[in-house]
């Protein structure tokens, strides 16, 4: 990683010099809390021009609307058309940045802060740890080599950012360096349990029986991809309105569907407009879903991956299921 030249893009910034940050489409807790603690570490270091956005719809979810750091974010339009720096949270590829990806053009410089193994190194600057358990933990390290200490406020971003990657601390990316960084940010004075409840366990009581009904129709196929179960569901635009729902809410469900123990890949299968499907996939170690997004155009990490589905729920699970066989983790690989 190009340490040097990403402290350097910061610290060669005039006091007045533009930053626009930018994270992937549809924000998840690392690409907001990445972004906005970096944010408010820019802040600290006395930068006053600076801009946070993220392309497509500009909602953002309500888990994370109480997020230090907000009043940095403007609308996609509002972002600044040639920042001296952009700097790009979360994204693993140029697809994700939507309608801001001219940006990587017209700034002085881009900086790309990642974890994701399929990132493309689509900036000038490339900080891409595929080892880091979140792309928050790219930032911590880049603010200590800022000189810029943690407080309160960064420090709350970064916990969001580190908690939901690691599903709570629950996957296998929690290695000691994860937990030893959670103790720094906790030390700083935040309240995991507060911020746990809001970020994981709240949702609108229609969200709740939305989850009964579209659970309910949930299929488990026992024969898939070499004996290694898929379950999966679908949830439409309909379901949504019905239940007076916002897209985001979906997001939790595919923890709800990769508990079956039958299954090794789990699949939730959300409908973004007329025959148009975002897919949410996990593994439990059988299968390397990331092989199986970029096969269908989208990408992602080894155990949890995405694309852009088309056609009805149905196709998409097909095309899911003829990547399986081809995406089998061999023993000892
Ligand atoms: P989720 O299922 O939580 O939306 O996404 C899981 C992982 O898959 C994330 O790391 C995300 O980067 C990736 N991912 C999800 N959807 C897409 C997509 O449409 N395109 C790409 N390139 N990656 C995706
Ligand atoms: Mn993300
Ligand atoms: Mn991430």
């Amino acid at each position: 990683a190009d340490w040097a030249a990403a402290v350097a893009a910061v610290e060669d910034l005039p006091p007045d010099g533009r930053v626009q940050l930018i994270c992937h489409v549809n924000p998840d807790g690392d690409a907001l809390g990445s972004m906005l603690g970096f944010g408010l570490g820019l802040r600290r270091r006395g930068l006053r021009r600076l801009r946070a956005t993220f392309p497509g719809p500009p909602e953002v979810p309500e888990p994370f609307r109480g997020l230090p750091g907000l009043d940095l974010l403007v609308p996609a339009t509002e972002a600044y058309a040639d920042p001296d720096l952009v700097i790009c949270f979360d994204a693993a590829s140029e697809s994700r940045l939507g309608e801001l990806v001219d940006r990587l053009e017209t700034a002085g410089t881009a900086l790309v802060l990642d974890h994701h193994a399929s990132n493309t190194r689509f900036g000038h600057v490339n900080l891409v740890d595929p080892h880091a358990a979140a792309t928050s933990v790219v930032v911590e390290e880049l603010l200590a080599r800022l000189g810029v200490p943690l407080d309160a406020g960064i420090a709350e971003c970064l916990y969001v950012a580190l908690s939901t990657d690691t599903g709570s601390f629950r996957f296998e990316a929690t290695t000691p360096a994860v937990h030893a960084m959670a103790g720094r940010l906790l030390a700083t004075g935040i309240r995991p349990g507060d911020i746990s409840r809001r970020i994981f366990d709240t949702r609108p009581f229609g969200a709740v029986r939305l989850f009964g009904e579209v659970l309910s129709r949930a299929r488990l196929e026992p024969a898939a991809a070499g004996g290694h179960g898929l379950v999966w569901t679908y949830a439409t635009l309909d379901d949504l309105t019905r239940h007076d729902q916002r897209p985001y809410v979906l997001e939790a469900l595919i923890d709800s569907v990769r508990c079956t123990a039958e299954a090794d890949v789990s699949c939730v299968v959300k409908q973004t407009g007329p025959g148009e499907w975002a897919v949410s996939m996990r593994s439990k170690g059988a299968v390397d879903v990331s092989r199986v997004a970029v096969a269908l155009g989208g990408g992602g990490h080894r155990f949890a991956a995405g694309f852009t589905g088309l056609g009805t729920a149905a196709d998409v699970v097909g095309s899911i299921r003829v990547q399986l066989d081809g995406a089998l983790i061999t023993p000892g690989a």
